[in-house]
């Protein structure tokens, strides 16, 4: 799923997309300048490796997220202290960052059930 930026307004564009037992769902709301600000739930169930025993286990995922989109390269020259992913097709692709965010949490150190309880 593909929203273009320039479609994006002050009126919140909500989305929805799935993956496998994976759901993420928010809004994007035009913010200010080029950048265009993402909240969303990411939630669902994901296979990862447990950090100790190396297992594949199912992890339980509940997450908000929250970033901003760039129209094009971000100024970082500014001083603010952002989460900015950058758009260089002018759309936000939002089955690529739902990707990211999942590699993200499965990067994080994660324990399985047994592992938890030790
Ligand atoms: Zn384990």
């Amino acid at each position: 799923m593909k929203i273009k930026l320039i479609k994006i307004g002050k009126t919140p564009v909500d989305f929805e997309v799935k993956r496998d037992e994976i759901t993420f769902k928010g809004y994007l709301e035009y913010d200010s300048g080029k950048l265009i600000l993402l909240k969303a739930n990411l939630s669902g169930f994901t296979l990862c490796e447990c950090s100790r025993c190396a297992d594949e286990f199912k992890l339980k995922i509940d997450e908000e997220v929250k970033f901003f989109i760039c129209d094009g390269v971000f100024d970082s020259d500014s001083s603010m202290d952002l989460d900015v992913v950058e758009s260089f097709d002018s759309t936000a692709d939002l089955d690529e960052l739902l990707s990211s965010e999942i590699e993200l949490i499965k990067s994080d150190y994660n324990s399985c059930d047994n592992c938890k309880t030790q």
